[in-house]
């Protein structure tokens, strides 16, 4: 008990919040844990915590977009590697999807490859790869 008591005393201490000068118990109901701060807690209480992170939110939302643009702009080729990935993915299943139909609907296919060269014949394109690309 006597343990317990001690550690009620250190709670009960007040802090003083270095931001907004409120004097507030010493708890973790109040400030953030800090581990380099006196007393594991942070010199600024929650609220301010708090406070301090919606006016950075809102001051620096256009930052923040930008940084996605300048993300977007100074990664293009990793960007555009990743669609790639997934459509080659798709691609893959797609065209297996294709050979699979192909096999089962040979003469509906073939039809329909007369039909479509008939209506493309300046293209020498196959219509799966025009759809694909
Ligand atoms: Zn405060």
């Amino acid at each position: 008990m006597l343990i317990f008591k001690e550690e009620k005393s250190i709670t009960e201490e007040f802090r003083i919040c270095t931001k907004c000068k409120r004097t507030l118990p010493a708890t973790t109901e109040y400030f953030h844990k800090h581990k380099l701060c006196k007393g594991g807690l942070n010199s600024v209480c929650k609220q301010c915590r708090i406070n301090e992170s919606n006016k950075y939110y809102h001051e620096n939302k256009e930052t923040v977009s930008g940084k996605r643009k300048l993300y977007a702009s100074e990664n293009k080729e990793k960007i555009r590697l990743q669609q790639k990935k997934s459509v080659d993915k798709n691609k893959e299943h797609y065209v297996n999807y294709g050979k699979k139909w192909r096999q089962e609907n040979k003469e509906l296919k073939s039809s329909m490859d007369k039909e479509w060269r008939r209506k493309n014949s300046d293209s020498k394109r196959r219509p799966e790869k025009s759809i694909l690309q």
